[in-house]
């Protein structure tokens, strides 16, 4: 019997983000493999077995997974917001890739969540209404020279930008030069949105510009969007503001 392998995305924060697909993968596993933190928010089931690792192992728990799955189970790995984002679908994938053939014969099934970027954007407004890009800052899989270069191309390509990983303990300095490096090419007044554990306990979210953006207002649970030329913020009486890029771009980047 061929095995079946689920990499389900959890969305941002609590269940209300987790569609009915991921709903049914998750009560249909044999099997749950995730990071300790994602596979708490999922319900104890009686006779689902669960396996968590720490964060820095996602080549280990994908290899893992396979090979349960390899031996006919229905098995699940786990993911906060969208799998295929900067986590473990593509990870699965370079396993699969490097593995033995009888992995490649498995069932394999990618179950989308919403991704940071997209509830952030949704509590501040509309803000990737227009093109727009989405930038690791961890160093752990590329090299510091290959950020600055990307964040360098997007911000003078005209694309809003959503920095994911912003920094850590490990990498303390990293977003304040990432915030020096784009005002290069952007104006001080361009609006900064920093959602920090957005749709979860401790949910965050400050509206800022650029020349007030630092590396203070993060942590490791924030998303960052950096607007483009065009992004502006919509100040209103009473309530918050609202920050969009309009559907038409009439700037041409240089
Ligand atoms: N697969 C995940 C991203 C994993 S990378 C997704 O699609 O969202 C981890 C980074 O995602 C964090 O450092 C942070 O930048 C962002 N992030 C994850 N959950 C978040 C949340 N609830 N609120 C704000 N940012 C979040």
């Amino acid at each position: 019997m061929s095995g079946r392998l689920a990499i389900i995305g959890l969305g941002p924060g609590d269940d209300r983000y987790l569609t009915r697909e991921a709903e049914e993968e998750l009560s249909s596993a044999e099997a749950l493999y995730g990071y300790g933190p994602y596979l708490d928010r999922v319900p104890p089931r009686e006779g689902q077995a669960r396996f968590s690792s720490g964060n820095r192992v996602e080549g280990a728990r994908a290899a893992a997974a396979l090979a349960h799955a390899a031996q006919g189970a229905r098995v699940a790995i786990v993911s906060g917001g969208d799998p295929g984002v900067f986590a473990m679908a593509a990870a699965v994938c370079g396993e699969i890739e490097a593995g033995p053939e009888a992995w490649r014969a498995l069932d394999i099934a990618v179950v989308p969540g919403i991704t940071a970027m997209l509830a952030v954007a949704a509590r501040a407004g509309a803000p990737l209404g227009h093109d727009f890009c989405a930038i690791s800052l961890s160093e752990n899989l590329k090299p510091w020279e290959a950020i600055v270069r990307r964040l360098d191309a997007a911000a003078s390509g005209g694309f809003v930008i959503a920095l994911y990983n912003p920094i850590s303990q490990a990498r303390p300095w990293q977003l304040g030069e990432a915030f020096a490096r784009l005002g290069r090419h952007l104006a001080p007044s361009t609006p900064v949105v920093f959602g920090r554990a957005v749709g979860r306990v401790g949910e965050a979210l400050t509206i800022t510009t650029l020349d007030c953006a630092g590396e203070e207002k993060a942590d490791m649970a924030t998303l960052i969007i950096v607007g483009s030329p065009e992004t502006r913020i919509i100040a209103r009486d009473g309530r918050a503001p609202l920050v969009y890029t309009p559907r038409e771009a009439a700037e041409v980047p240089a």
